[in-house]
């Protein structure tokens, strides 16, 4: 059994709670406004794909997503993270490179000049539905 202090957890993830909280009610919102007009009565579960240069915490998301399912048909929900890696092209060099962080200089030419190409989506992808 795994007891979480939920203080220690809340405090933890104080500084990005807030972001995390209203990703998770717009992520439910969609989900009951998709299930409703496909005459759904439940939500199982939801698929999400996450970029990983979101800044999303996921644990935090995952916490806020519970509450934020309560008192809809998305109540008991399981929410499904697809991480979708973090990926750039160089301005200087050209070379094409993946990583989580954005703060990060190109791995070949060290310059900061580059095009994020993919991490930032944060999409619902399906909702499995009663
Ligand atoms: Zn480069």
């Amino acid at each position: 059994m795994e007891i979480i202090d939920l203080n220690n957890f809340l405090q933890r993830f104080k500084l990005n709670t807030m972001h995390e909280m209203s990703i998770a009610m717009n992520l439910v919102d969609l989900a009951v406004q998709t299930a409703k007009q496909n005459d759904a009565q439940k939500i199982n579960s939801m698929v999400l794909e996450m970029g990983s240069l979101t800044g999303v915490v996921r644990e935090a998301l995952e916490f806020c997503f519970e509450s934020a399912c309560k008192g809809t048909i998305a109540e008991g929900a399981k929410l499904e993270i697809i991480n979708i890696p973090g990926n750039a092209v160089c301005e200087h060099c050209g070379h094409r490179f993946s990583g989580d962080q954005v703060a990060v200089p190109c791995p070949k030419c060290n310059e900061y000049v580059f095009n994020i190409q993919g991490g930032r989506e944060l999409k619902l992808k399906s909702v499995n539905v009663d």
